[in-house]
């Protein structure tokens, strides 16, 4: 997608502070963190949400999988953390390329709001 910031992330065409990436999924700093920790694990594959990813399986897994490995690597592991998906505008979705949320270090209540 030509006109998508995480794609352009992905790509290094803008910066991201990247905290970990592979073949298939990349880990950055999101740029208005909501808690100590917040990391947003993307794919480097462009998919909007989970609606248009649900059958791709091994893509949901890697982003999961990444996001365990960013929790871990930032001490959270067992602590604790919490992993969020938008899906849609309607509830908070702003950038449409799949991405998890990964947030930690802070006290959280739930149901979220
Ligand atoms: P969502 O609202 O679930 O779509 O999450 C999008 C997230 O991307 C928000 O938490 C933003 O703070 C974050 N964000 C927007 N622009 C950037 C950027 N250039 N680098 C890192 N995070 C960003």
């Amino acid at each position: 997608m030509t006109d998508c910031l995480f794609c352009k992330i992905v790509a290094k065409e803008i910066p991201g502070t990247v905290v970990a990436e592979n073949e298939h999924a990349v880990a950055f700093r999101d740029i208005h963190p909501g808690a100590p920790t917040h990391v947003l694990v993307v794919p480097r594959k462009h998919v909007v949400n989970l609606n248009d990813a649900a059958d791709d399986h091994e893509l949901v897994g890697r982003v999961l999988q990444l996001a365990r490995d960013v929790a871990k690597s930032e001490g959270l592991a067992d602590k604790g953390y919490r992993v969020v998906m938008n899906n849609g505008a309607g509830v908070g979705q702003s950038v449409f390329h799949l991405h998890v949320h990964v947030l930690g270090g802070r006290a959280m209540s739930w149901p979220p709001g």
